[in-house]
């Protein structure tokens, strides 16, 4: 089987709602949707969906990427995934959006050849998880209703952005626990919004709330300070933009800077290298998250729901950007159970059937 042709289609669809993080405020669904051709007629899926706040990558450059990458990929099996990364890492350095759609499509043409859906092909060890749902930045009034609502719709985890003033981070979490109840997980994500000894004095009062855990609490440089808050924390701390790929996750293991990783696709380069980095972290005893960006659609998010649902070491996510959205641009993919439950389907590779335009 042999790669004919790499087509990309821009998309740009404004959210229900702006997204507001420490790091600024997020309005639009941004993302290059990818198809790959094959001489055998299997066509395989993928997104690339560029966080600019995140991985300082854009629309127009992750497709002039993609574009480049297609050069050097035409002609090879795509199945042939360790000799698809090798030639894409000496094609461009760093570049992890553009290289997690074409690494997302390969494996949905892996999953097609072969006849399996995507989740047993990575693992298998369960065809659905458990999502959360994220509250945006905001007065805590508002935050708090939000999360309300989010319960009431059938949700038992909430993921809510902190990292915006000391005194206000607190408010948020008080009238989010006030208004969800004591059953209903919290986790927090600063977004690299505290210095470490503040984030530890914080992290203590903020325990009070019962906090499931804390995202990425300092600077993504600052190895130093996440080590800190680590140590002196009362409640687990995640990496998350100080964790981009398997190299990262060697160092902040093995200098036990983190409890746990939260693993993004966009960020580390797709599948292939994501299971590298799930593998370091449970050598190291360290569980991991899958997370999304939020300008994702959806295609990549079925791609993370079922490497999280195949390993057993990825005990929770954090895939809810596509409830983001009015429309989403393709056919098939993951069902809703019970609103926060993500089903994979049985269809060979993603399952997407098509996309909308
Ligand atoms: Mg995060």
């Amino acid at each position: 089987m042999k790669i004919t042709d790499i087509k990309t289609h821009m998309m740009k669809v404004p959210l229900i709602r702006p997204f507001h993080i420490s790091l600024g405020v997020i309005t639009h669904a941004v993302s290059c949707l990818v198809e790959i051709e094959t001489d055998e007629g299997i066509t395989g899926y993928g997104e690339g969906s560029p966080g600019p706040l995140i991985t300082g990558e854009n629309l127009e450059g992750t497709v002039e990427t993609i574009r480049v990458l297609r050069e050097s990929l035409t002609g090879m099996d795509p199945r042939d995934l360790e000799a698809v990364y090798t030639v894409m890492n000496r094609t461009v350095a760093h570049a992890g959006t553009a290289k997690a759609a074409i690494d997302i499509a390969c494996h949905d043409i892996l999953g097609k050849a072969s006849g399996l859906p995507l989740y047993r092909l990575l693992g298998g060890c369960s065809n659905e998880l458990e999502t959360d749902m994220t509250v945006g930045l905001d007065e805590p009034q508002t935050m708090a209703e939000l999360a309300k609502a989010h319960v009431e719709n059938g949700f038992g985890i909430i993921k809510t952005k902190v990292g915006a003033g000391i005194e206000q981070d607190l408010a948020r979490v008080k009238a989010i626990r006030q208004a969800v109840g004591d059953d209903v997980k919290i986790r927090l994500d600063a977004n690299q919004g505290w210095h470490a000894k503040e984030a530890v004095e914080l992290i203590k009062r903020l325990n009070e709330y019962d906090i499931e855990l804390v995202e990425q609490p300092v600077p993504r440089f600052d190895f130093e300070g996440l080590k800190y808050v680590t140590t002196y924390s009362p409640v687990p701390i995640m990496a998350d933009e100080s964790c981009w790929d398997a190299k990262d996750a060697l160092r902040l293991v093995s200098e036990r800077a983190v409890d746990l990783i939260n693993i993004k696709l966009m960020k580390c380069g797709g599948l292939y290298e994501a299971k590298k980095i799930v593998n370091i972290a449970e050598a190291a005893g360290v569980e991991c998250m899958l997370g999304c960006m939020a300008e994702e659609s959806g295609i990549a998010i079925n791609a993370s729901a079922a490497l999280g649902a195949a390993l057993s070491n990825i005990t929770r996510a954090d895939l809810d950007a596509s409830f983001s959205l009015k429309e989403l641009p393709f056919t098939g993919g993951f069902t809703i159970r019970d609103t926060r439950y993500l089903v994979l389907p049985e269809e060979p590779g993603l399952g997407i059937s098509g996309l909308k335009f």
